[in-house]
């Protein structure tokens, strides 16, 4: 467990320990700015203790993980984040709804044909939005953490070794970054890890292990060219031996359809890198070098240990503080229903906004917005305010379970919570694990 320090001017120090932190409180020299995560701030000049510090970030579209390393191998931030996946149906929704209410009861307008274009640089909103929240996410964690350097795996495998296998380069030198490692790993997946030759040469049986397999031999000048290779296992690898294609299966030289796998691939390259950039110096790797080096160091598959990979600085084993990070949906705007709510017999049609989709209800003297995390004594648990109905609030916890005192109401009221923190588009809760 770490508490996040501030310096006089607000700039990031290293974290400290808890208790230093009490001390530095207790004798007034520090005050607490921030309680999730756990902030302070000094009072006073320090002497302004830097370390290097690295985030390394397991870009995904659904789940992402964030892992901050220093130089010495201390993990002082680890989250694993889940993105929200409703962008795609709310903007369809919204389209669908737009284009039924424009031919209603409506003036006659022009039509307009200026806003045809999509400006360079567009992305479907689901894609814009993923990058937006790791770059905000990045940003917010920026302000806490001294972050040097970042280091964000950007997909499976290395598109530009794929294009040109005979790749020359400061990466391709040494051993294991070897640019037809990348191209190995794609084949395997394009091929969907079945053996070329099973069907061909039923006769011989295949052996577990996978490799790939020039249908031109490198001998005859066949390239490492991912349209002359195909995934096969070792046993008729070994089998073909220096047979031509023709000579081992009977067939012709196949024509191998090569997917365009560039186009995915290069969205987080060259829209999150340049962003991530504005924060600190970044670089990119590719998934298989982190897979590898995961087995190397030991450690369990999960988003959080792909990220502390990525950071590419050995971890020492420690007991910490995980976050789970949650994005979610500040509040509904729209107007128009499109059918009549629960308990109504008509739609909304004076658009009126609903009480229910506001973003903060007030009671007696306090106010509860939506996502506060609060703390609920009845029951002795922590959730998230996710509705309101009146002066009742619904609160989940961060799977999105129902916390409620009785059993007949989902809702619970106000005057059972406390107040922990309030919350943007961001929840999160910690939990202890062992690295
Ligand atoms: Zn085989």
């Amino acid at each position: 467990m770490l508490v996040f320090v501030l310096n006089k001017h607000g700039k990031p120090l290293m974290p400290c320990k808890p208790s230093k932190a009490r001390k530095l409180l207790k004798q007034g020299k520090a005050k607490i700015v921030n309680y999730e995560p756990f902030t302070i701030q000094l009072l006073y000049g320090s002497s302004g203790y830097k370390q290097g510090c690295t985030a390394g970030i397991d870009a995904g579209s659904k789940n992402t993980g964030i892992a901050v390393t220093t130089d010495d191998g201390r993990v002082v931030y680890k989250a694993q984040v889940e993105l929200r996946q409703d962008i795609k149906g709310n903007i369809e929704t919204k389209r669908r709804l737009r284009r039924s209410r424009r031919n209603r009861k409506t003036r006659y307008r022009e039509p307009r044909f200026l806003n045809r274009k999509r400006k360079d640089g567009w992305l479907p909103p689901s894609i814009a939005a993923r990058i937006d929240a790791h770059y905000n996410i990045m940003k917010k964690l920026s302000k806490i953490i001294p972050i040097t350097n970042i280091v964000v795996e950007v997909a499976r495998f290395d598109v530009q070794a794929l294009i040109n296998p005979n790749i020359q380069g400061e990466e391709y030198q040494n051993g294991d970054m070897k640019g037809f490692d990348s191209v190995k790993e794609y084949i395997k997946i394009r091929d969907n890890y079945q053996c070329h030759y099973a069907r061909l040469r039923p006769d011989i049986q295949c052996s577990d292990e996978l490799t790939v397999d020039h249908i031109i031999p490198r001998s005859k000048g066949g390239t490492n060219n991912p349209t002359n290779l195909v995934c096969c296992c070792k046993e008729h690898n070994k089998r073909r031996g220096d047979l031509s294609y023709k000579e081992f299966t009977g067939k012709d030289l196949p024509a191998i359809r090569d997917f365009r796998v560039t186009v995915f691939m290069n969205v987080l390259k060259d829209h999150l890198v340049p962003r991530l950039q504005k924060i600190a110096p970044t670089k990119y790797t590719f998934g298989l070098y982190t897979r590898r080096k995961r087995k190397e160091w030991n450690l369990e598959k999960s988003h959080i240990n792909d990220a502390i990979v990525i950071a590419g600085i050995k971890p020492k084993q420690e007991v910490s503080v995980s976050y789970y990070i949650r994005q979610v949906r500040k509040k509904k705007r729209s107007l128009h229903e499109e059918i009549p709510r629960k308990g109504k017999s008509r739609p909304n049609r004076d658009a009126k906004r609903n009480e229910k989709n506001t973003k903060k209800i007030v009671t007696n003297n306090n106010y509860w917005c939506l996502w506060d995390k609060v703390y609920i004594p009845a029951i002795d648990k922590t959730g998230y305010i996710s509705g309101f109905t009146g002066k009742w609030v619904y609160v989940q916890d961060i799977e999105g379970n129902y916390l409620q005192i009785s059993e007949k109401y989902k809702q619970v009221n106000s005057k059972e919570l406390r107040l922990i923190c309030r919350n943007n588009n961001y929840i999160c809760q910690q939990f202890i694990s062992i690295l």
